[in-house]
């Protein structure tokens, strides 16, 4: 509706609104950076006021930037509007695509009302100084890692945007930038893909990439040779910091110390640092509070193991650059298999691919499954022999089938639903979610191998046993309420 009619407002309502932005920008920058203003908000515009609903309605160019601009400025904004507009009123944020251009009526030059001056070129730094600081400090890299070969899904949407952002602008957007997670999740890779993407847009700029074990042994090195001097010069040319697995500085308090001093340095002088870690700065507690509390200046952002679909999408990535070709079933096998982090996903596709060659036909599910489980992956088809979890009082088999079967029939009562509709084929939204429940349970109180419980439903295929399962495990880590809706299953 609203969207139907901008075209048709007068060009007095237009100078209205137009007011309203700009009376809204001045005040949100007060209270936030004008730079990363302009990052985020500068396509942006009113584009209405619904006076019925209370909603100032703000226009975003794209949904990249409608995801930054939600999690950044709906409060400075609302705050705004209540503050210079009306107090009984909210900003509602909306995608329209017909601001991408830049010229659209309603946009306002921000550059220009926030008095942005262009930004200061560093000077060309000469290729020789980047081989002196190539070979003295011996930068690894890994061409391969860039934002186009990351595959990118909902739960490291504010990591991987937040990167693209920081290579568009180093120094300007986030700094520092603080990505944690468990190992094996892309961490290195994203940080890499801002040093390509940085080094490939910006030639000028010297980024400097260091595990942190290579840091500390520097730091050693030049106090044992007491050439600390020299290696604060060196970092004096570099534009961006990135060091990858801080969490190894714990208990070294001198490179603490010295990181400390160089990080007030490059923040001082908005140079860029990125760090990554297998926590969170707060959990970091080995490291100096200090330390943890400078960490957390900027933006801090998690990656998460992917869900299945992302599992799916990478291995089809990495199938398509080493020109590979698996069948769609073998793909999802391995991806429901495989739920640890990606690094072992990638290892599992590589074992399966060798495999593939020796064997010169194609594989089934059987030699899937038996190469994931020379890594460890089993598929867990064999007897059990106690219950995973429970009474540590050895229960009779006929006397577990009782409680299983009991249990079955609470989770289907509880849904409105009789246990012959878990067992049935049908899939409605409700019978699925019941009967993943009572799955769940199979597999983690009963310690039923996957076997016995697609023959418990009536199912013809253990692959769809593990993504039920999956799936539902999956939505429970995320969703208190479930958790205890199952914990009141289990306690009966
Ligand atoms: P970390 O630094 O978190 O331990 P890495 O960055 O070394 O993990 O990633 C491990 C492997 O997984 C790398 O080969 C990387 O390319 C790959 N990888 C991780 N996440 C993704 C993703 N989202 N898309 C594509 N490849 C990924
Ligand atoms: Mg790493």
């Amino acid at each position: 509706m609203l969207l139907n009619i901008i075209n048709e407002y007068s060009s007095d309502t237009q100078d209205a609104l137009r007011n309203l932005w700009k009376a809204l920008l001045v005040n949100v920058a007060t209270v936030e950076d004008p730079k990363k203003i302009l990052s985020f908000l500068n396509k942006c515009a009113v584009i209405g006021i619904d006076e019925k609903e209370k909603i100032v309605w703000l226009g975003i160019p794209n949904d990249f930037v409608y995801q930054q601009v939600k999690k950044f400025f709906t409060k400075p904004l609302t705050k705004s509007v209540q503050e210079i507009f009306n107090p009984t009123y909210k900003v509602e944020i909306i995608t329209y695509t017909d601001l991408q251009q830049g010229n659209h009526p309603l946009q306002i030059d921000l550059k220009q009302l926030l008095k942005i001056e262009e930004k200061i070129v560093s000077p060309l730094l000469d290729e020789s100084t980047k081989t002196k600081l190539t070979s003295y400090f011996g930068i690894l890299f890994e061409p391969a890692y860039t934002f186009d070969n990351f595959v990118m899904w909902a739960n490291s949407e504010l990591a991987h945007s937040a990167a693209m952002a920081i290579s568009k602008d180093p120094g300007n957007v986030y700094n520092p930038f603080f990505i944690y997670g468990n190992v094996g999740l892309g961490k290195t890779h994203l940080m890499q893909a801002i040093w390509n993407s940085i080094i490939s847009n910006n030639p000028d700029k010297v980024v400097l990439y260091l595990p942190t074990t290579r840091f500390i042994d520097q730091v050693i090195k030049a106090i044992r040779f007491n050439k600390l001097g020299e290696l604060m010069q060196k970092l004096d040319d570099v534009d961006v910091l990135m060091l990858d697995d801080v969490q190894f500085l714990a208990g070294k308090d001198k490179t603490q110390e010295i990181f400390h001093n160089i990080f007030n340095d490059f923040y001082a002088k908005h140079k860029q640092i990125v760090v990554t870690s297998d926590q969170a700065p707060k959990d970091l507690t080995l490291l100096e509070s200090r330390l943890q509390s400078r960490f957390a200046l900027g933006l801090v952002a998690d990656i998460k193991m992917p869900d299945h679909e992302t599992r799916v999408a990478i291995l089809q990535t990495k199938l398509k650059k080493k020109w590979e070709q698996l069948d769609k079933e073998l793909v999802d096998l391995i991806a429901q298999t495989v739920d640890t982090n990606v690094r072992e996903l990638e290892g599992a596709l590589n074992i399966v691919i060798t495999r593939k060659h020796l064997r010169q036909q194609e594989l089934t599910e059987n030699d899937i499954l038996e190469s994931l489980a020379t890594l460890g992956f089993t598929n867990d088809t064999e007897e059990p022999t106690t219950p995973s979890s429970g009474s540590s009082k050895p229960v009779s088999n006929a006397s577990q089938n009782q409680q299983f079967t009991s249990l079955v029939g609470r989770i289907a009562t509880y849904y409105g639903l009789t246990v012959d509709d878990l067992k049935s084929q049908k899939r409605t939204q409700d019978v699925s979610y019941a009967r993943q429940i009572a799955m769940y349970f199979a597999k983690q109180q009963f310690g039923r191998t996957l076997e016995r419980i697609w023959q418990y439903f009536g199912w013809k295929n253990h692959a769809s046993v593990i993504y039920s399962i999956k799936t539902f495990e999956e939505r429970m880590s995320e969703d208190d309420a479930m958790k205890k809706t199952l914990k009141q299953f289990a306690d009966k």
